[in-house]
């Protein structure tokens, strides 16, 4: 049995405040919000994060992002957005189905920059990472 929180949103098992589905994702507003329309977007079908979504979902799932990001904007007219997903538990990652965060952002709303969620500065040149990623492939 799949006991997985979005996958009941996604079925229609859990109820969700949603905003719109399409054949292959789901944007509903966060039972916490931190701002505001705080909405995820999510796949309907079960992934734990974006490397395990498979590559013909991708595409429509981020359409799907786009759409609720260009709704949200128009029905609330946010000063910007913060975007973003917590990937595996040391980000913040609490459901393991993967979800696209869409915070938007007001002028004097407290947050922060995305890039100030960690500050580990590399001790090794860029150029050697750089390296070593592009061999990954
Ligand atoms: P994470 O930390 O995994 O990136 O974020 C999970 C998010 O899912 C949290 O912001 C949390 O408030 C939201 N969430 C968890 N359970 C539910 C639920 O049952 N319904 C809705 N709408 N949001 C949920
Ligand atoms: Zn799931």
């Amino acid at each position: 049995m799949n006991s997985c929180i979005f996958c009941k949103i996604a079925s229609g098992e859990i109820p969700a405040e949603k905003i719109f589905e399409t054949e292959h994702a789901i944007a509903f507003l966060d039972i916490m919000p931190r701002a505001p329309g705080h909405t995820m977007v999510i796949p309907k079908i079960h992934a734990e994060n974006l490397s395990d979504l498979p590559r013909e979902e991708v595409g429509p799932y981020f359409e799907a992002c786009q759409r609720a990001t260009d709704l949200i904007k128009k029905a609330l007219t946010p000063d910007g957005f913060t975007l973003g997903m917590n990937y595996g538990r040391v980000s913040g990652q609490e459901v393991d189905h993967l979800h696209f965060h869409i915070l938007p952002r007001w002028q004097g709303d407290g947050g922060h920059s995305l890039q100030s969620v960690v500050s580990n500065k590399p001790t090794e040149d860029v150029k050697i990472i750089a390296e070593k990623i592009r061999k990954a492939t």
